[in-house]
């Protein structure tokens, strides 16, 4: 991890806390958990814009630098470039935080795990080995300062248990009860006043998503990068989606937030083949589960879609 003086300039350690008063001047505000540089270009891209554009205050957190990440663009593939890795990855997000629309973005100050049963889990600083109070008791301090009313973090991620992935989805849970919660401390540090955010959602790579995308190759005569799970998934899959936003006009916005990580994605990979007009198309959506809520909104009846993730939000203070 760089020194917080190294770091690019809206790139900011956990201990940099905002303005209040640029937190108090959005009645609307939300925070997305990430785990590397690069997933808040492949989960929620558009969202972020969408609601950036609408006032709407958005945070960042990631949790580690992504210094394990493999560089999958050959043409990044140098040996000065695998030197820097961890500095270029940190460009690289905040090329993509402004992308994007990010009013802030954090860094939870952690390493990158690496992939499951690689050297890398070992490492006693990879988040995953981490005290997992230690790494609440830095999200509770932003979440404070920050007081978003709705948390965007993942789910158990049963289908790519990447360490890191899991970590997030631990904290999500506990961050729920812990940034309200005036009891919870940690080593003595000031963690500031209790918020209590209202939704907590998780993103969601939707079935309905996979297959579209799956049948969208096949039917250009290209190898699909889903057609092994699409073939062997269950006849049952559960494919929760509870809240969909149309980010139909925000395609252009996730293009160039994945290209901004160029260490990290193959311009021919499946993220970027198929052109926008055709993404649009086929599922215009970033896909949620409502996972917690506190709004006092009757709990979801297993049908409708919500299409706003401020839906019964509070917004007072
Ligand atoms: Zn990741």
């Amino acid at each position: 991890m760089l020194e917080t003086a190294a770091l690019p300039p809206r790139i900011h350690s956990w201990e940099q806390l905002p303005d209040p008063a640029d937190v108090d001047a959005a009645p609307r505000r939300l925070m997305a958990l990430h785990a590397h540089p690069d997933d808040e270009a492949s989960k929620g891209p558009g969202t972020v814009a969408m609601y950036t554009r609408s006032g709407v205050r958005c945070t960042l957190v990631t949790a580690t630098g992504g210094e394990e990440g493999d560089i999958l663009n050959a043409e990044m593939d140098k040996p000065e470039v695998v030197e820097h890795l961890d500095r270029i990855r940190l460009e690289e997000l905040e090329d993509s935080v402004e992308i994007c629309g990010y009013a802030a973005a954090y860094l939870l100050g952690y390493r990158d795990s690496g992939m499951p049963d690689s050297d890398a889990n070992a490492r006693p600083d990879a988040f995953a080995n981490v005290d997992l109070n230690e790494a609440l008791a830095r999200l509770v301090r932003l979440v404070r300062a920050e007081r978003p009313h709705v948390i965007l973090g993942y789910d158990d991620h049963h289908f790519y248990p990447h360490p890191d992935h899991i970590m997030v989805y631990r904290l999500g849970l506990e961050i729920w009860d812990a940034a309200g919660d005036p009891d919870f401390t940690y080593a003595g540090i000031d963690l500031g006043e209790p918020w209590v955010p209202q939704k907590l959602y998780w993103f969601h790579w939707s079935l309905k998503r996979i297959v579209a995308i799956h049948e969208e190759f096949e039917r250009r005569g290209w190898e699909s990068p889903f057609a092994h799970w699409v073939e062997n998934r269950p006849s049952e899959v559960d494919d929760p989606i509870t809240t969909q936003i149309d980010v139909g006009e925000y395609m252009d916005v996730r293009r160039a937030a994945l290209v901004a990580h160029r260490t990290q994605v193959d311009p021919q990979s499946m993220w970027l083949r198929l052109p926008d007009d055709v993404l649009r198309d086929i599922h215009p959506y970033d896909d949620y589960v409502l996972a917690r809520d506190r709004t006092g909104l009757p709990p979801w009846d297993g049908r409708t879609i919500e299409t706003d993730l401020f839906a019964g939000v509070r917004a007072a203070s």
